[in-house]
């Protein structure tokens, strides 16, 4: 039988009655995390007003084989993130697996298997948030960025006045900058002079 995390839980004592903790916890609950995830125009609404944004876990305290006592879970979540390449918001799909093992100090952190993250023991009683936040803060990149190709980065803002009555400037630029290297620098002198010739020969009528 699984219940929800207490908000203070006593690791050891979970090891020892084998607890497992399974629900879901608003990311509201998680301020060290929040300061990584999207705050955009939802700035002015609390980021849990939003149903999806709860973070799903199952951990499972007990001990192993060799005597350790050990912590597996999962977390999983879509976190708000924004995108450094585009700015926009996406939600970052996160599913980690936990496996954990108590260590009462650095020696014995030192000591653990390979496969176990030290959990550190300090008081007898842990926030057990922190080990939800924690797994989510690891998960979360240093620069988010939407999949390869499937964004591009917003145009640059427009420093450059349009040159109008230059070939019609239009928003291509580059383009018509490239295209305009090989023409003549005043594309209206032709028409000027033939303009004069024609008004020359009225002239002589
Ligand atoms: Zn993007």
């Amino acid at each position: 039988m699984s219940v929800s995390f207490p908000d203070l839980l006593d690791p050891r004592k979970a090891v020892a009655q084998r607890s497992v903790f399974e629900g879901e916890m608003a990311l509201a609950r998680l301020p060290r995390l929040s300061k990584l995830l999207w705050r955009g125009e939802e700035s002015t609404a609390p980021i849990s007003s939003n149903a999806s944004h709860a973070v799903h876990y199952r951990f499972e305290f007990g001990r192993d084989v060799d005597g350790h006592s050990i912590v597996r879970g999962q977390v999983a979540a879509e976190l708000p993130v924004c995108c450094q390449r585009c700015f926009e918001r996406y939600d970052l799909v996160v599913e980690t697996v936990v496996n954990l093992a108590l260590a009462e100090g650095i020696d014995e952190a030192k000591a653990l298997p390979a496969q176990y993250e030290p959990l550190l023991l300090e008081d007898r009683l842990m926030r057990a948030s922190d080990l939800i936040e924690d797994e989510l803060i690891l998960a979360v990149p240093a620069i988010p960025r939407h999949p390869e190709g499937a964004c591009e980065p917003p145009p640059l803002p427009s420093t450059v006045a349009p040159l109008v009555g230059d070939e019609g400037a239009g928003p291509a630029l580059g383009a018509d900058r490239e295209r305009g290297a090989d023409r003549p620098r005043h594309p209206f002198a032709t028409l000027a002079v033939l303009k004069t010739q024609r008004d020359d020969t009225d002239n002589q009528d």
